[in-house]
């Protein structure tokens, strides 16, 4: 199916060519004729599918349909939260890339630097705002943003603000929300938390669902390498310049062990950078830019620091260490192969984290083929091990139907009520960029 017979006026495929997508993904196939209907929206879909295209055009349109907003008198009628930064300044550019020929006007909001430059983006009058809900509720609070005629409300990576521990303050925001307005919610995996949630937010919604991308993973190879723990570095660093890879994501468990592994392949003689939530916003976003560009080859990562992180054609992932939650491994590596392209994920596993390779196989419900690089055959073998208990995380849907597809979602499933998980670096105080479209 062509963009063209979703019902996108000639401005957004305008936009939409002159970015060289030549034919809507299944998410947006699915859910623009949904969204343009004004229906509410319940989508399970991954980061790497087209997700925020799916909501961001149709709601531009919805917007440029009634075009109440001129000058600086302007109310915002789009809100759209996301948990991190990171995610939040990526949906904004989407939101700028694709409203490129309209006039509208938008802002991100989110945590880590000056609200002054948020203070006087608002005051010019935005149709649109990206926020984080920590920083959105300070504006709230101190009444520089009104969102009491809010349109269309945007919940994007439901499942990881629940994670975060962002339920009250999503409560509190859509609790500031006028009642008459289109929800769509978009969530990796639909949980029974998230059925909760979506009972509580939406209205008759269409559910709209997506193969969960890496389930499939045919454009990601992936590959283990049994390696003594002590010799990982050593490993990645002659996997890097053999390879002669120059852009690769690492992941590491801490924000710790991110700063020394970068600095040691700096002393391998690297371009190197780490990229966790104890930095700056000011180093994150030069670390992120300068991994971009080309000028840093490898950036070290935690798995929060890299949720959503939307890299083109990204072709290595590495996972220094497995992750404690076998599904973000899942996550590490849709980092890689998106859009079709092709990508590689190397784990680099030492003997103590067998039972974590298990996990991780029981979850993908296949094995990872093995590799050893000559000089670095490991002592012992690596046999994943079944017993691994990962920490709790709202189970009841990683495994949904392979198929997209569109139905009628009830409004079933128990209100959320799991706790928060430490809302860690998520919504740290902190800086704006103000965009306007036209
Ligand atoms: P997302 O799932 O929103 O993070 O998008 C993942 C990537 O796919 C982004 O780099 C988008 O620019 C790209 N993308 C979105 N829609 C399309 C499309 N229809 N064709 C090709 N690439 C796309």
């Amino acid at each position: 199916m062509p963009f063209t017979q979703l019902g996108l006026s000639a401005e957004l495929l305008r936009a939409v060519s002159e970015e060289g997508y030549s034919k809507p993904t299944p998410i947006q196939q699915q859910a623009i004729p949904v969204v343009l209907e004004g229906r509410d929206i319940l989508a399970g879909a991954q980061t790497g599918t087209g997700k925020t295209a799916s909501f961001t055009l149709p709601t531009l349109q919805r917007l440029m349909e009634t075009p109440i907003n001129s000058g600086r008198q302007r109310v915002v009628r789009a809100l759209v939260l996301t948990p991190t930064r990171e995610l939040a300044a990526q949906v904004h550019d989407s939101v700028r890339t694709y409203g490129r020929h309209l006039p509208l006007r938008s802002a991100v909001i989110f945590g880590g630097v000056s609200m002054v430059p948020q203070f006087r983006a608002l005051r010019n009058g935005v149709d649109i705002v990206v926020a984080t809900p920590g920083r959105l509720l300070d504006h709230l609070r101190q009444q520089t943003l009104d969102i009491s005629q809010v349109e269309v409300f945007v919940l994007d990576e439901a499942d990881r603000m629940l994670d975060m521990g962002f339920i009250r303050d999503i409560r509190q925001i859509m609790n500031m929300l006028p009642r008459a307005r289109q929800n769509l919610l978009f969530s990796a995996t639909i949980t029974e938390e998230i059925k909760g949630l979506s009972a509580q937010l939406l209205h008759n919604p269409a559910l709209v669902e997506v193969a969960r991308q890496n389930q499939a993973a045919d454009t990601v190879s992936q590959r283990v390498y049994a390696v003594e723990k002590d010799r990982k570095r050593e490993l990645l660093s002659h996997l890097v310049g053999t390879g002669n890879w120059q852009q690769v994501l690492v992941f590491v468990r801490t924000k710790h062990g991110a700063d020394r592994l970068a600095n040691q392949l700096i002393r391998d003689g690297i371009e190197s950078a780490s990229l966790h939530g104890d930095k700056s916003q000011g180093a994150r976003t030069r670390a992120l830019a300068d991994f971009k560009s080309g000028k840093v080859a490898v950036l070290v990562a935690t798995d929060i620091a890299a949720r959503g992180l939307d890299i083109d054609q990204l072709p290595h992932v590495v996972n220094f260490e497995l992750p404690n939650v076998p599904e973000d491994y899942v996550h590490r590596i849709g980092r890689t192969g998106r859009a079709g392209a092709n990508g590689e994920a190397l784990s680099l596993v030492a003997q103590d984290e067998a039972k974590l390779l298990g996990a991780i196989e029981k979850v993908l419900k296949r094995d990872i083929p093995r590799a050893t690089e000559p000089g670095f055959e490991p002592n012992f073998v690596l046999r994943s091990q079944p017993g691994y208990k990962a920490p709790h995380r709202g189970d009841g849907g990683h495994n949904r139907p392979a198929k997209a597809n569109v139905r009628h979602a009830g409004n079933h499933g128990d209100p959320a009520r799991r706790s928060a998980r430490g809302r860690s670096s998520g919504d740290q105080r902190g800086n704006a960029r103000a965009g306007r479209n036209s």
